[in-house]
């Protein structure tokens, strides 16, 4: 027998390029990287650290494509508010008003919703800069907690779509992408330049941070479109296109671009984003959360073009655990599906032969192997292959009624949103072990309830935004 670090039993499903899914499988890790991985009675490897075992499952370690962790001191606060109130009255201030220290507590709540439901890879968009390190707090929350990161800085410099103190000139933000870069650059963290969206910087500006990305052989990490693109297209720019046109006019949209959201796109655009091989990041749970009712990712998935699946700021995406995300995927499209074919004022009547949209396999493929495309990173992560680095989630079904009896074990897994948290005995980076049992191996997650709840009414009191708490809330709130 070889000897190895850890050896991992169980239902192994390894998002190989054969979806290889082992009923009595195993890993094998070695220095952190996959040295074997197969059908048990095939394993000649042995290990002092032998894990899971029958009614075990072994994944790959979940990936976030998108999300804004400086966002969790304003969680759920989005309910009852409109746009524009929460993002003047409480979430441009409340996130400006985080240096470093605070901006580490605000992130630290959704940094171990993420890393301890078993994701190992997240994407973060921090773009709050009033206090220059503000985005080394939420660095140094997702390294504390094992998790790798690809930050992207954005930058915003447009005088009408970006509220005072929060633009920079160019110069400066580039300048700052280069220092957060050069501290925190390894095998774990990358860190690119962005803007919000195609409405946050000065059409010559935002191709100069594009060129950016270019030359640094780095995504551009785009909201796109966002909210007021259509309106500022036309009256700013003459252009009455789409975002995507726009960016494909300008020569921007390739390979590199990773778009969020790409919802309520025009006609020819989505075969324009397959042509350029850009990627997206879908952000299903929150999309449905908001109400979308047209929700298509079908038209990327048929065409071929690479996505990953994203939760959003914690403003909206409440709870921060991807797998609402896996099952609001499918949800949001089937729904989607549904009122497109009603809006076509189509006659069609359901006849009990057609099959719904996808699956809950492809949701946890979106989620794994997707996001690791997404984000480029497929050469070191996203699936359990020989070579890859062990990112891996262990789970323990032995307790989870709501995953038994095992004949349908990813729709149960996906649809039943995910593992309980104690069920989770490992989650894995790089073969370190960082949860364990459901409990971070070194973070307490009381001490970060306590520190952010201490931070919230801080800033709530500090910018005056209490009076968005509990907003048009039904409740008769009783205090003192
Ligand atoms: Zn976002």
């Amino acid at each position: 027998m070889k000897k190895c670090d850890t050896l991992l039993r169980g239902t192994v499903i390894t998002m190989n390029p054969g979806r290889a899914a082992y009923l009595d499988g195993y890993v094998a890790i070695e220095g952190g990287r996959i040295v074997a991985v197969g059908q048990g009675k095939d394993c000649d490897y042995e290990a002092e650290d032998t894990l899971g075992g029958d009614g075990h499952i072994v994944i790959p370690g979940l990936v976030n494509v998108h999300g804004h962790l400086v966002q969790g001191c304003i969680r759920s606060m989005a309910e009852g508010t409109t746009f524009e109130e929460r993002l003047f009255g409480f979430y441009y201030p409340m996130t400006g008003a985080c240096d470093e220290e605070r901006s580490y507590a605000s992130a630290l709540p959704p940094v171990l919703d993420l890393v301890r439901r078993g994701v190992t890879t997240t994407a973060d968009d921090h773009f709050t800069h009033i206090h220059k390190r503000s985005i080394d707090g939420v660095l140094r929350a997702v390294r504390d907690s094992g998790m790798r990161c690809r930050m992207a800085r954005l930058i915003l410099s447009d005088p009408d779509n970006a509220p005072d103190g929060f633009r920079e000139s160019l110069d400066v933000g580039l300048a700052e992408t280069e220092r957060v870069k050069a501290e925190w650059e390894n095998d774990f963290t990358s860190v690119t330049a962005s803007t919000i969206g195609i409405t946050y910087c000065k059409p010559d500006e935002f191709k100069e941070i594009w060129q950016w990305t270019v030359d640094n052989d780095r995504q551009f990490d785009i909201h796109a479109p966002s909210v007021l693109d259509t309106k500022y297209l036309s009256e700013r720019r003459g252009w009455e296109g789409g975002s995507f046109e726009w960016m494909d006019h300008e020569g921007m949209l390739g390979p590199n671009v990773i778009a969020a959201h790409a919802q309520n796109l025009r006609p020819g655009e989505a075969k324009l984003i397959s042509d350029r091989g850009a990627h997206i990041a879908l952000v299903p749970d929150m999309e449905q959360v908001l109400g979308l009712v047209d929700f298509d990712s079908r038209q990327f998935l048929d065409a071929g073009i690479t996505c990953g699946i994203g939760l959003d700021g914690p403003v909206v995406a409440y709870g921060h655990d991807l797998w609402t995300a896996l099952r609001a995927f499918l949800t949001a499209q089937r729904m989607g599906d549904q009122h497109r074919k009603q809006m076509g004022n189509s006659r069609e009547q359901w006849t009990g032969y057609e099959t719904l949209f996808g699956s809950a396999e492809l949701a946890l493929e979106l989620a794994t192997i997707g996001g690791a495309r997404a984000l480029n990173m497929e050469d070191k992560i996203g699936s359990l292959e020989v070579g890859k680095d062990a990112d891996i989630v262990l789970i323990d079904r032995r307790g989870e009624t709501q995953m038994s009896p095992p004949a349908a074990l990813i729709p149960s897994l996906v649809y039943g949103n995910g593992p309980s948290p104690d069920a989770v005995k490992r989650v894995m980076v790089r073969g370190k072990t960082v949860v364990e049992n459901g409990e971070h191996v070194s973070l307490s997650r009381h001490d970060a309830v306590a520190a952010s709840d201490e931070l919230q009414s801080t800033l709530l009191e500090e910018v005056g935004a209490q009076k968005f708490v509990r907003m048009r809330s039904p409740y008769t709130w009783v205090d003192g």
